[in-house]
């Protein structure tokens, strides 16, 4: 039942975000950011073609993703619902989910957006750091892990991304501003947009979402 998209700038929290409400939900958080990521590892053929863009913060092609969500889509554990984090980013892509939906007989639940100001989101792209062995994500002021420097979750040595260095989130947020920000209005037309103030904090946002979408289903 739930098949709901999680919209927001580089930095808005929708990984974290994504992940717990999956966990909370029992369904599961599809990050296309971290599928690519373990294609880059990987050194596979997308992986190869997908990593100039990434480095530089650009956004991969089209076709590229859509394949890859087409064949992660369909794995049997995303046949009850999902949370898509980073997926749809343009137009293009979120009238191939529409259409992939359409063809199962399926609907989206809803766009969830967190708004976060852009000082904000510098503040915390630049204090991230990411787990490179099970993209389990950490910032060192606000969600550090209990030892530093290591993932709680798997022991390996966290790093900075490549496309965490101050120039490249620059250029990424403005990626966002002109190519997905568009976005909103797309799921505000079909009535599916919610807006959340991603400063909440990690412990408040879920619940409010959770509080938003019961509203939407009682209303
Ligand atoms: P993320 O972790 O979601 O910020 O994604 C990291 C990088 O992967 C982005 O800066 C893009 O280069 C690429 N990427 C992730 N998702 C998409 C997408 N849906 N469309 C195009 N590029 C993407």
């Amino acid at each position: 039942m739930s098949r709901i998209v999680i919209l927001g700038p580089p930095g808005s929290g929708k990984g974290t975000q994504a992940s717990r409400l999956g966990e909370l939900w029992g369904v599961p958080h599809i990050s296309s950011g971290d599928l690519l990521r373990a294609h880059v590892r990987e050194g596979t053929e997308l992986g190869r073609r997908a990593r100039p863009y990434m480095e530089r913060g650009e956004l991969v092609p089209d076709e590229l993703i859509l394949d890859m969500m087409q064949e992660r889509l369909s794995a049997p554990d995303a046949e009850r619902g999902y949370l898509l984090d980073g997926f749809p980013r343009t137009l293009a892509q979120a009238e191939a989910l529409e259409g992939r939906l359409e063809a199962l007989g399926q609907r989206l639940e809803a766009a969830i957006y967190l708004r976060v100001p852009e000082a904000e989101l510098l503040r915390r792209l630049s204090g991230r750091r990411t787990c490179p062995r099970c993209d389990a994500i950490y910032h060192v002021d606000t969600m550090p892990p209990k030892r530093e420097g290591i993932c709680d979750r798997c022991g390996a040595e966290l790093i900075q991304r490549e496309d965490e260095r101050p120039e490249v989130i620059r250029k990424r947020l403005a990626v966002y501003a002109k190519q997905t920000r568009p976005l909103l209005d797309h799921y505000r037309e079909r009535g599916l947009l919610h807006e959340v103030d991603g400063t909440l904090g990690v412990e408040r946002v879920p619940g409010e979402i959770a509080r938003l979408l019961a509203a939407a289903e009682g209303g």
